[in-house]
């Protein structure tokens, strides 16, 4: 079995100090050290990678577990879990995910929630998964369960608030300070308790994402793990979805209220008809879209012939 860490230059050096007093064997290139312990054999080399070969190579490996694992035998089945630490779904994670950035009409929800390993099984009890794969009912049912349950914190920007954020950041920075916001806030609520891992369902590179939140404070980059459909990698991610869907919803019913009319998410046809409604009735569409869309200009030449 193989075992490979990447492992910080810091962990690297104390991993090399740790294995200093195994009898060491020759060195190949690009290697800083090599240790030969029974039933494993270490090799740390100056790219970071630690490289743990031999029959006990996993038991060895899960002693250092703040640095990401990956076994060969993981590689293979989950190519892009490659970053991750060994048994992530099973960590206490905190997760972050947002809604309504491809919806015209209705607010910017960012939600982030703590998964411990006691909440892990509450979690799958109440059937937490995929939001999109949820009814809106069953949303809010599970959704309230959660908030309960779990150390959580939720940004919800409306469109009043929105198009004035828009003019100062794009719509992925104003994601990115969302996401950073509410991980800060849940870190806060859980203090002293820290999570194994932070996991943010990713909508740009972690070079952008940091980019972005450079001026935030406070900053959180510590053991931040991005992933594409994050909820597939743990319940925490899957939470935080179904969270900013529940707040996302009940924003679009206040504003439906308000405006006298179901508003549709989403941005298609539909959307530019309804927004026409909204300015030929007298409303202020600000109030209740994302007007850099440019449904904003389609709804404006419907409401203009009718
Ligand atoms: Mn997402």
């Amino acid at each position: 079995m193989t075992v490979v860490l990447k492992a910080t230059s810091q962990q690297l050096h104390h991993m090399q100090e740790h294995y200093s007093s195994a009898p060491q064997v020759n060195l190949p290139k690009g290697t800083l050290f090599q240790a030969k312990i029974p039933g494993v054999t270490i090799t740390g080399y100056h790219s970071g990678k630690v490289v743990f070969q031999g029959k006990l190579a996993d038991k060895e490996a899960a002693q250092w577990q703040s640095v990401p694992v990956v076994s060969r035998r993981q590689q293979s089945t989950m190519r892009s879990s490659i970053d991750l630490p060994a048994n992530f779904a099973q960590l206490a994670v905190l997760g972050s995910d947002e809604v309504g950035t491809g919806s015209y009409f209705g607010p910017l929800t960012t939600a982030a929630v703590f998964v411990s390993q006691s909440h892990l099984k509450q979690l799958q009890k109440l059937g937490v998964e995929d939001s999109k794969k949820l009814s809106d009912p069953v949303i809010i049912r599970i959704a309230k369960k959660i908030i309960q349950t779990c150390p959580y914190h939720v940004v919800n920007i409306k469109p009043h608030d929105y198009n004035r954020l828009i003019q100062k950041y794009n719509q992925a920075q104003l994601k990115a300070i969302c996401h950073n916001f509410v991980l800060g806030k849940v870190l806060q609520k859980i203090a002293p308790t820290h999570p194994d891992a932070i996991l943010i369902d990713q909508f740009v590179s972690p070079q952008t994402y940091f980019r972005y939140i450079k001026d935030q404070k406070p900053l959180i980059s510590k053991n931040v793990y991005f992933k594409e459909k994050g909820e597939s990698y743990h319940l925490a991610v899957a939470a935080a979805s179904i969270v900013a869907r529940y707040v996302s919803l009940q924003t679009m019913d206040e504003l439906s209220t308000q405006a006298g009319l179901t508003l549709p998410i989403g941005a298609g046809t539909k959307v530019d008809q309804i927004a026409a409604k909204l300015l030929n009735a007298g409303l202020n569409l600000g109030e209740f879209a994302k007007l850099h869309f440019s449904n904003t200009q389609r709804a404006q030449q419907i409401a203009a012939k009718q």
